[in-house]
């Protein structure tokens, strides 16, 4: 007896389409790092040429090269957190 592929293939990849983009768990886990994006973002600046300041040691890097790219993603994610944050808070001392 033998299986016949479904399209439940492509309905999978769809729904871990986040899980599967390398910078979202990495910025997830940055995130999680008191001062974390900064360190990295102080370190990886962008050069007049366009490249990764700490990158371009070892290769011609890019700017914002990958790490950059996963600290800028981290700070986002902790602005709306705090966001979050700060807007639960409001309703609660209004008595919401
Ligand atoms: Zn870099």
């Amino acid at each position: 007896m033998t299986t016949t592929p479904t399209g439940s293939d492509a309905t999978s990849a769809a729904l871990s389409d986040d899980l599967l983009d390398p910078i979202e768990p990495a910025a997830y886990f940055m995130a999680a790092q008191p001062g974390g994006p900064e360190r990295v973002l102080a370190q990886h600046t962008r050069r007049e040429d366009g490249r990764c300041s700490a990158c371009s040691v070892h290769a011609l890097v890019s700017w914002p090269c990958g790490l950059a790219s996963i600290a800028q993603r981290a700070q986002t994610i902790t602005t709306e957190r705090r966001k979050v944050r700060q807007s639960r808070q409001t309703l609660r001392t209004h008595g919401l």
